[in-house]
């Protein structure tokens, strides 16, 4: 008969849980991995690499390397948001023949229905494997503000995938249903998802099973990659202020080879996530990137430690821009923080101490992160999974 998933397909990482004896687990992969990256590449047969497997290609294929694709999806070419992500990102969007963002991939035109319908497909198989059944269907959360295009295109996704799509949920609605609070009488709960390329506060009304997106504010462009470009940043200044070499403006020029700046960008990109994520649990990590450039002199390494004040210094003016959408979803919800039942934080960057500070803080409330509640064993990043899960129960009563 075959099984229903729950997905999470998000910017950078996507993560499928399933109901077992009426419990949501998250299914891990053949590696035993309980994420995976949103990415597919291709290789120079044409043959394609998702999740861990195109990871591993990243920087040795890094031209033929996609993520973030669920920005794309439902968009034009034209639209500002788009051409604002393709200054950022290292592949060119380009515009259809309709007018839709597609992505050049080593010179090969690619839709983000393709793409997406890629990671998809790997997430089917990855449950298949894990359940060691067939899985035909599936419940796929989406951020509260997709519009109907945007919809269409993951519900487009699904069906290239081999995927009947049971139900797109609102991802806040799936946060909510994974705490189990759909149970509850009147509930109104503000649900902060801080991933890697946004930002969405959504204000959400839930009674005995029913739910409601009151209200939905977003960043588009407050998200982990931020907060990683800030650390680079910062990185990059010091490294100046210590060499005189500044790593945002590797040219080349130098006789012996140097590397790329795309790829240097890139790695120092990974070395900042890689800090950032320490230093959610340590207060102090180590940043080393050897034979970073070479001068006249000879190599020069970056080889410093950070502390969690410097990381926090560095994002802060990320961290002032948590507060505007939140209380302009309260204003549109016509609600005050002491209207809230729960505040909920999802996304992998919920991890960040000083994420949920700042949500405290704008709250005025204490808020959750995953402990405590029906499902989540405390990981902010496998919730929405979880919730998609658990309206795959509902729906089947
Ligand atoms: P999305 O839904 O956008 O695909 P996620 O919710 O999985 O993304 O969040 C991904 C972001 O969370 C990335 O920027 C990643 O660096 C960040 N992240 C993951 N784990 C941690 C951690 N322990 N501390 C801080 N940030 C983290
Ligand atoms: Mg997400």
């Amino acid at each position: 008969m075959g099984r229903t998933v729950g997905i999470d397909i998000g910017t950078t990482t996507s993560c499928i849980a399933v109901l077992e004896d009426s419990r949501a687990i998250v299914m891990h992969t053949e590696s035993g991995d309980r994420t995976i990256p949103s990415l597919v590449s291709w290789n120079e047969d044409g043959e394609v690499a998702v999740g861990r497997d195109s990871r591993r290609e990243w920087f040795s294929n890094f031209d033929a390397t996609v993520f973030g694709v669920k920005q794309l999806l439902g968009r034009k070419a034209s639209d500002p948001y788009v051409q604002e992500l393709a200054r950022q990102w290292p592949y060119a969007v380009v515009a259809a023949t309709n007018g839709d963002a597609w992505i050049d991939v080593a010179g090969a035109r690619r839709s983000p229905n393709e793409i997406a319908a890629h990671l998809l497909a790997n997430i089917k198989r990855v449950a298949e494997h894990y359940l060691d059944d067939t899985v035909v269907e599936a419940v796929v959360a989406v951020p509260a503000s997709f519009d109907d295009v945007q919809r269409q295109a993951i519900t487009d996704a699904c069906a290239i995938a081999g995927l009947t799509l049971r139900a797109l949920l609102d991802e806040p609605t799936a946060a909510a249903l994974a705490y189990g609070v759909h149970r509850q009488h009147d509930q109104r709960i503000a649900v902060l998802d801080l991933g890697g390329g946004t930002l969405d506060v959504s204000i959400v009304w839930i009674e005995h099973g029913a739910s409601k997106v009151l209200a939905t504010r977003s960043d588009p462009s407050l998200g982990g990659d931020a907060f990683d470009r800030a650390i680079v940043g910062m990185l990059a200044d010091d490294f100046m202020a210590e060499h005189g070499v500044d790593l945002r403006r590797v040219t080349g020029q130098d006789p012996r080879p140097v590397p790329t700046p795309v790829w240097l960008q890139q790695q120092l990109k990974a070395c900042a996530e890689r800090a950032k994520i320490q230093l959610s649990s340590a207060t102090m990590a180590n940043v080393t990137m050897p034979f970073i450039v070479n001068v006249e002199q000879g190599p020069l390494h970056l080889e410093r430690e950070l502390d969690r004040g410097q990381l926090e210094h560095a994002c802060k003016a990320l961290l002032d821009r948590l507060e505007s959408p939140c209380l302009a979803a309260l204003v549109a919800a016509r609600c005050t923080p002491s209207d809230l039942d729960h505040v909920l934080l999802v996304g992998g960057m919920a991890r960040m101490p000083a994420i949920q500070e700042r949500a405290a803080a704008v709250f005025g409330r204490p808020v959750r992160t995953g402990a405590n509640s029906d499902h989540t064993g405390g990981n902010p990043d496998e919730i929405v999974a979880l919730g998609a899960a658990v309206h795959s129960g509902i729906l089947r009563g």
